[in-house]
């Protein structure tokens, strides 16, 4: 391997390529981490909505386990519940329906949050009548848009993409092949174990070298061309694509999902009429923005592994175990 260049991946395989020691085997590429952790980039002021609605007894709110301890505007679900709101832990959002199905009398709001590999669990379940009582947030992102997005922010030299190899099994090759051959950036969509990982940048590595700016599909066991196309028909029936705020990014032009009107008796938002100021992003002295677009590697910020760790985290990166601060933290040794 004789080029030098700088690939941007996505957090499961930034797991991969921490935990195996995947940079040192190849030290002359430079892996950086995209902004693919959910929970990371979730917009705080939906978070806020949620909070607010448990504070104020409004409704149950359910969500997943890493959004519970992250922070929207001054609280955390987690801190809520503590304070005595009815915030509950799913692991899928049919857990949510159960819980709305046994508590008639109460509205249940469960903050949706994913790319497009959760999305089509949301929708699927909006088609499905759920209970009057039910009602979501939806935080989901979508991924080829915030790639474009920061490819066109040009803070780095981004010279491959290593695209999501789980978000690919939805949407497909195909969506990635206008913003590879625009931006003239090769990308390879990547399974997660480490020889998908070595492959993947291999391939990326010849493609770089011979001056090709396509789509390749490493992930070819689990990744078709056109994807699924049941989940992509499910999706475009309940949401539209919207604007949308990514935490430590800013607002990305259609790179969000929102419900289409036919199903706006679900939408938390409108349904309950929360407002909060968008006025939040990350807390004094906390980079996670550089970290999410590549900028710093974690270990870069002032605050890692000295007041901020995964037991007291100060940004969203170290709260998820997706996030790149939680990742390096587990695998580097914390220095004094
Ligand atoms: S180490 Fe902590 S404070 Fe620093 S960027 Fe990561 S999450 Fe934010």
């Amino acid at each position: 391997m004789r080029h030098t260049a700088r690939i941007a991946g996505w957090p499961k395989h930034e797991y991969t390529i921490t935990h195996y020691g995947i940079r040192s085997l190849i030290p002359n590429v430079d892996l950086r981490a995209g902004p693919g952790c959910p929970v990371c980039v979730a917009s705080p002021v939906k978070i806020e909505v949620a909070v607010q609605m448990a504070l104020k007894g409004k409704a149950i709110v359910t969500t997943f386990g890493d959004m519970f301890r992250v922070k929207g505007v001054n609280y955390s679900l987690m801190d809520v519940k503590s304070m005595g709101g009815d915030v509950r832990v799913v692991y899928s959002i049919y857990d949510s329906i159960k819980i709305a199905e046994r508590n008639p009398s109460r509205e249940v709001v469960h903050l949706a949050i994913g790319f497009e590999t959760t999305a089509p669990s949301t929708a699927s379940i909006l088609l499905k009548n759920p209970p009057k009582n039910f009602h979501i947030i939806s935080a989901h992102l979508l991924i080829p848009p915030i790639m474009d997005y920061l490819l066109k922010l040009g803070e780095i030299k981004i010279d491959g993409f290593i695209c999501p190899g789980h978000v690919s099994t939805i949407i497909g090759v195909e969506p990635y092949i206008p913003i590879a051959v625009k931006n003239k950036v090769p990308m390879v969509i990547v399974g997660f174990e480490p020889i998908d990982v070595l492959l993947g940048v291999a391939m990326l590595i010849d493609m770089i070298n011979e001056g090709r700016f396509e789509v390749e599909n490493e992930y070819g066991r689990a990744v078709k061309f056109e994807g699924n196309v049941k989940a992509k028909k499910i999706m475009r029936e309940v949401f539209k694509i919207s604007d949308a705020y990514w935490r430590g990014i800013g607002r990305v032009s259609s790179s969000g999902l929102e419900l289409k009107d036919e199903f706006e008796r679900f939408d938390a938002l409108k349904t309950f009429n929360v407002a909060v100021e968008e006025k939040y992003d990350m807390p004094p002295g906390c980079r996670c923005g550089d970290v999410l677009r590549g900028l710093i590697m974690p270990e870069e910020c002032p605050l890692f592994g000295k007041i901020c760790n995964p037991a007291n985290p100060v940004g969203p990166c170290m709260v998820s175990s997706e996030g790149s601060c939680a990742i390096a933290y587990k695998h580097i040794k914390v220095f004094t």
